[in-house]
């Protein structure tokens, strides 16, 4: 069919580039991809299925210390977590291997070394080879970024985070975004004392404040410690291995590790991009349009390294809708509105939509439902956490908006309750549904 060695050539087997490969593969072209690391990429090797885990691990925490008011008699528990580390480990080489095998039973080659842009229709692969391909997916995803203090280099990120050799007594974690803030939540629960130092005093930019203004009272309830407006100035490192983290004006903080959580950047550096003309974004990205194709007409792009939404579900669908549009003769855009997501914090947020505040300068009447309750599984617990679940609801239409909950299960509730959001119906329409009773969910339908 050409003089190319293959159809396409993917750079990065993460999320976005496995499920292009395979589609386009699918789709009858001869498909190869090249991974300098493990393949199944940041979230299945060191972001959101791990670190699922690990959360899952630190629900016990909680069960355990409410077990005794449901009558259970707990002896002699501990917590091994060395076990808990292997155990993820495995895990993640299990997905590894199944992620391996999707390529294998596709007939995608892949490459495992690190491969950069040649020319538009060429790639070079670390070991010399140089091998040409009709045209090129780039989806290497994103990688931390380290702000630059000195004693940077004693710090880790969520790369090492799934390996330390122990459990830290001490956690410092910078930032208090997503990760930062998952983080805190498994290690606090472990029983590790936990502080977040964040440069300005949000958490969670882009969410609901309700729900955040919820939230941080409870994880400082929980022992959190969160110190605001005090960026990380310098870390030492005594010589006995502790660090001392000298974080704005404050004291400084004593640690046995520091986490730096402070956003993730596209991994363009030494790609090449230059020699097939592409020009980079401010932060790094490789600029795309809705087709996902870049300013060479061979080279597309997916997923983080694009910088668009840097979740996984995105890139996922990215990647086969390029498929699709380039040997599948079925061109295929992503739609970025209404993308549901979580963050693990414990308990966890979820969201979907607009929140009240940009549906109130997008529409001229805007209403707003709240609940705020306490769920029953805390009834019994020391804590009295209270949940909260909020609708925002165009006034004029009566369309939901959005939907932003702070509780147990929300994400598992959201993802379902996200599709009557899709699909636009009304605030009339919950109301009309019956409630499942007695379940936390059943506020979204409840709310007058
Ligand atoms: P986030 O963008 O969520 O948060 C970054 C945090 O770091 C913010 O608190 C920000 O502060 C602070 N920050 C940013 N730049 C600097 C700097 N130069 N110096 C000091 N502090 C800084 O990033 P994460 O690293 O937590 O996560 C990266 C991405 O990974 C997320 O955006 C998300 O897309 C994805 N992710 C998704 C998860 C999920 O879906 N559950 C889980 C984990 C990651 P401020 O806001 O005050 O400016």
């Amino acid at each position: 069919m050409t003089d190319f060695d293959y159809d396409l050539f993917v750079i990065g087997a993460g999320s976005g580039g496995v499920r292009a490969s395979r589609i386009a593969a699918s789709h009858g072209a001869r498909v190869a991809v090249a991974e300098e690391f493990r393949v199944g990429g940041t979230c299945v090797i060191r972001g959101c299925v791990p670190k699922k885990l690990l959360v899952y691990a630190s629900h016990f925490a909680h069960s355990l210390h409410d077990a005794p008011t449901y009558g259970w008699t707990l002896q002699g528990q501990s917590f091994d977590w060395a076990a808990l580390r292997d155990f993820v480990a495995s895990d993640v080489d299990r997905l590894e291997r199944a992620y391996t095998s999707t390529l294998d039973s596709n007939k995608v080659e892949h490459f495992h070394e690190r491969a950069t842009v040649a020319g538009p229709n060429s790639v070079r692969l670390a070991s010399g080879r140089e091998i040409t391909a009709r045209h090129i997916l780039i989806a290497v995803g994103a990688w931390p970024v380290m702000p630059e203090f000195e004693g940077v280099e004693h710090c880790i990120t969520s790369n090492e985070v799934f390996h330390l050799p122990e459990l830290p007594r001490r956690v410092v974690i910078q930032g208090a975004g997503y990760i930062a803030l998952e983080f805190a939540g498994v290690f606090n629960a472990l029983g590790s004392a936990v502080t977040v130092v964040n440069r300005s005093d949000k958490i969670l930019r882009g969410y609901d404040h309700d729900l955040t203004d919820r939230l941080l009272p409870i994880l400082q309830a929980r022992g959190i410690e969160f110190g605001f407006n005090r960026p990380i100035r310098k870390v030492e490192e005594a010589a006995d291995g502790s660090l001392l983290v000298h974080a704005g004006e404050g004291e400084p903080i004593p640690a046995d590790v520091v986490l730096v959580a402070t956003g993730r950047r596209p991994k363009t550096a030494g790609l090449g991009l230059e020699n097939a003309g592409i020009e980079l974004g401010a932060n790094g990205e490789i600029p795309v349009n809705e087709y996902n194709a870049t300013t060479c007409p061979s080279i597309h792009a997916v997923g983080d390294v694009t910088d668009r939404v840097q979740l996984t579900p995105v890139a996922i669908r990215e990647g086969h809708a390029f498929a699709d549009t380039v040997f599948g003769n079925a061109p295929r855009t992503v739609a970025y509105d209404h993308i549901p997501s979580a963050v693990f914090t414990q308990p966890p947020i979820a969201a979907v939509g607009l929140t009240e505040h940009e549906a109130r300068a997008q529409y001229p009447e805007v209403k707003v439902f709240k609940s705020d309750f306490r769920p029953m599984q805390n009834m019994f617990s020391a804590t009295a956490e209270r949940g909260y679940y909020k609708l925002v609801v165009d006034g004029a239409s009566d369309r939901v908006l959005g939907i932003h909950m702070l509780g147990p299960d929300a994400p598992e509730i959201l993802q379902a309750a996200a599709i009557a959001v899709k699909a636009g119906l009304t605030k009339a329409q919950f109301d009309e549904t019956v409630a499942l009773h007695p379940s936390m969910a059943e506020e979204l339908v409840l709310m007058r």
